[in-house]
């Protein structure tokens, strides 16, 4: 079985100046890439969103792209005339690869779609994000009859939207790595401390320059306990390669032999624990050569090809994040020694 994608560049979703642009993509060359499938995918149904946003937001929004260009709140989200049906189709990305690995057209996939989503709220679009495509992907999902879906999210950026989508969903899982103290301004690690939320909603926040090592760290102590005591029947991965330590918006520490590590134990780990039903959805990254290299270590993660070998070290020493590792596994109640 195949490795397939679908890819909604969305040209006409763009404004002046802003980061979150076409451009972010143009150095893909999808075409090299070995082993994968391009998908033909549709936007999604209003119905299909309205499992995640309500009424209201979606109308509002509507009205706002109709009325546009503008800008819709502080971040600054912008929309166009365009950008609803652009949103409509991400979505629908999201959702196309989802169904087809679920169905078992294909063995796993990634969605390469703009405008992302792990910002937009239930009630509100919010940093660059309009719908939620990996919410939206996993309430299809559970439509469609799997039991629980788990979200990883490695965006540089806290996923507030999915979090919020999930926050009184015990079908729903959903893991954030961030950086701490940037926007916007949500994801501590003691959020979600309910009997029902603890285990199921996880945040590590990590100071700037946390890399490799860290993340390293992080997936075998902290995400695959998380994923083997919740047992997914799929996994999303909310995949932002604003992680980058190049990326002009932040300052995590991460190359692209970073994504490569993580997007392997990722796999290795929906092999474990779902049969290998894995999604990738592209979140935020914005400088482009990044967002190309991580992109490509995911597929090479997907297909079991080997990854790109490109020299983009981090400069930076890494932060000691062990205590703020051992104090997130603790208040999980995970175990807390290394494998
Ligand atoms: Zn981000």
């Amino acid at each position: 079985m195949t490795t397939i994608y679908a890819h909604v560049p969305s040209p006409e979703h763009r404004f002046p100046d802003h980061p979150e642009r076409p451009e972010r993509l143009s150095a893909l060359r999808l075409e090299e890439i070995p082993g994968i499938e391009r998908l033909a995918t549709v936007p999604a149904r209003l119905e299909q969103v309205a499992r995640v946003h309500t009424p209201h937001l979606i109308e509002q929004l509507e009205a706002a792209c109709l009325q546009g260009p503008g800008l819709i709140d502080y971040a600054p989200t912008y929309v166009t005339p365009t950008s609803f049906t652009d949103a409509l189709r991400a979505a629908g990305a999201a959702l196309g690869v989802t169904r087809a690995v679920l169905q078992g057209e294909a063995r796993n996939g990634f969605s390469i779609a703009r405008p992302p989503g792990h910002h937009a709220e239930p009630r509100r679009a919010m940093g660059f994000c309009l719908f939620n495509n990996a919410a939206i992907a996993a309430r299809e999902a559970l439509a469609y009859g799997v039991e629980r879906i788990a979200v990883i999210d490695f965006d540089v950026h806290h996923g507030n939207g999915t979090q919020a989508a999930f926050l009184n969903d015990p079908r729903c899982a959903y893991l954030s790595t961030h950086q701490e103290g940037i926007y916007p301004g949500t994801g501590w690690l003691e959020d979600a401390d309910s009997p029902d939320q603890r285990g199921r909603i996880v945040n590590l926040p990590l100071p700037a320059h946390t890399g490799n090592e860290g993340f390293r760290q992080i997936l075998q102590r902290l995400i695959a306990p998380f994923l083997r005591a919740f047992r997914p029947g799929l996994l999303l991965i909310s995949a932002g390669y604003d992680a980058h330590w190049r990326d002009p918006l932040a300052s995590l520490g991460l190359s692209t032999a970073g994504f490569t590590l993580l997007s392997q134990g990722l796999v290795e780990l929906a092999e474990e624990c779902c049969g290998g039903k894995i999604v990738f959805l592209l979140e935020g990254g914005y400088q482009a050569e990044n967002v190309a290299n991580g992109i490509r270590a995911g597929f090479a993660a997907l297909t079991g090809t080997p990854a790109p070998e490109i020299q983009d070290a981090c400069p930076y020493r890494e932060p000691d994040i062990e205590s703020r590792l051992l104090r997130a596994l603790r208040w999980h109640g995970f175990e807390t020694g290394r494998s």
